[in-house]
């Protein structure tokens, strides 16, 4: 699980995260909904300590990130990280850049670690795209090698940031499915998105975001659906 504790993160004199209090327990989906600049990035970021925290505390599955005598590099292995930006190697194959990770980070045997990946890929559609380039992939293909890559190295969270933003719409979803059906294995999930639909479907539970603070959190339908505070309902009017 997931758990945000009084979390701030400033940038010199701009205060990004205003005090944060957010829960995501095991098997949960959460997304996180909120306007350009509410800090939506920079939570997240935060979450797996890119970003360092001014204030608060950051814990993943009981283990507290923020506490100074955390062994970040172990515990980073825990969460998965999945981009607007697919962030994949050119140079590789899609099965290498799945498997090089496990590899370098984990200390995976070559063998065991082409095998995982080669499982991975199956799981998000692409089993037959082992031995392509990135280059030769479309869009969502690359974004669904991106989520195996993360997949591969057996994290207990995954977290997404606008995954789908970056796609043709008709590749949107791709990607969505891949998502759904984690959550559907029971995948702990932190979903930055602006895929409504996405949001009232497969979420638990929807935060609303503005200005730093969470405005609103609750269930996904109530608060897609009926929310309750003016700035929840001014921001669905303008991306509903
Ligand atoms: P978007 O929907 O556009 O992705 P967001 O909600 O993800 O927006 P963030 O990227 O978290 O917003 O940014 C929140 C604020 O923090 C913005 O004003 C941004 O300019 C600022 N910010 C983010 N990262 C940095 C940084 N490394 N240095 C300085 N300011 C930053
Ligand atoms: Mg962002």
């Amino acid at each position: 699980e997931i758990r945000l504790a009084g979390l701030r993160k400033s940038f010199g004199d701009l205060e990004v995260l205003r005090g944060i209090d957010l829960e995501v327990t095991k098997g949960q989906v959460v997304c996180v909904i909120g306007p350009s600049g509410s800090g939506k990035s920079t939570l997240l970021r935060c979450v797996n300590l890119l970003e360092q925290p001014s204030a608060g505390t950051v814990t993943v599955g009981g283990v507290e990130l923020t506490d100074p005598d955390a062994d970040l590099d172990r515990e980073r292995r825990r969460i998965g990280m999945v981009f607007q930006q697919f962030n994949l190697f050119g140079h590789l194959s899609v099965l290498d850049n799945v498997a090089l990770p496990q590899r370098r980070v984990l200390g995976t045997d070559r063998a065991t670690a082409e095998r995982v990946a080669r499982d991975n890929l199956a799981r998000v559609g692409l089993a037959d795209k082992a031995s392509a380039f990135p280059a030769q992939l479309s869009g969502g293909q690359q974004q669904r090698a991106a989520i195996a890559r993360a997949l591969a190295m057996g994290p207990e969270v995954m977290l997404f940031d606008e995954p789908t933003s970056a796609l043709d719409p008709e590749l949107v979803g791709d990607v969505l499915a891949v998502m759904r059906s984690l959550a559907e294995e029971g995948m702990t999930m932190l979903v930055v998105t602006h895929e409504m639909s996405f949001a009232r479907e497969v979420a638990d539970r929807v935060v609303f975001m503005d200005g730093g603070h969470v405005v609103e959190d609750g269930p996904a339908r109530q608060v897609i659906g009926d929310p309750r505070h003016e700035r929840t309902r001014g921001f669905l009017a303008r991306v509903l």
